[in-house]
């Protein structure tokens, strides 16, 4: 095989690879930048991590919310919680999170989305393939 062709035969490759296959590879969990506001707590990242997660704010918030039993919104970049929450409670739900919505159980890839079978949420993995039922490790 001469090399242009082999050359072109490795693109071909590489183009039917997601993009995010190759500068997703490092992936961390991010850390949350909390602090304490009189009687609430800033996440003054948050827009930030939901987009490095790959996932909605909303539901992000939704999330942490539920587990903190408490309300809260959005508001730019932040998101305000009604409590005060220490950073590590909320970067422990953030992990939480990451590891039952995002990272997929059979290849540990973060490269996957949420569908619905049914009314069951299920995490399909752009990386391997695979479907798996959404499952919160409480
Ligand atoms: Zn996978």
């Amino acid at each position: 095989m001469e090399e242009k062709d082999y050359i072109k035969l490795l693109d071909r490759a590489r183009s039917m690879v997601p993009a995010d296959a190759f500068n997703r590879q490092r992936f961390e969990v991010p850390v949350m930048d909390v602090i304490k506001e009189g009687p609430t707590t800033l996440i003054r990242n948050f827009l930030k991590v939901a987009e490095y997660i790959n996932r909605e704010p909303q539901e992000l918030l939704k999330f942490i919310l539920g587990e903190t039993a408490t309300s809260g919104s959005l508001d730019g970049q932040r998101a305000l919680l009604k409590g005060t929450f220490p950073a590590k409670k909320i970067g422990q739900l953030l992990q939480r999170y990451v590891d039952a919505y995002v990272i997929c159980p059979t290849c540990k890839k973060p490269d996957t989305r949420i569908d619905k079978e049914g009314r069951r949420p299920v995490l399909i993995c752009q990386a391997c393939g695979s479907r798996n039922p959404i499952r919160v490790k409480s």
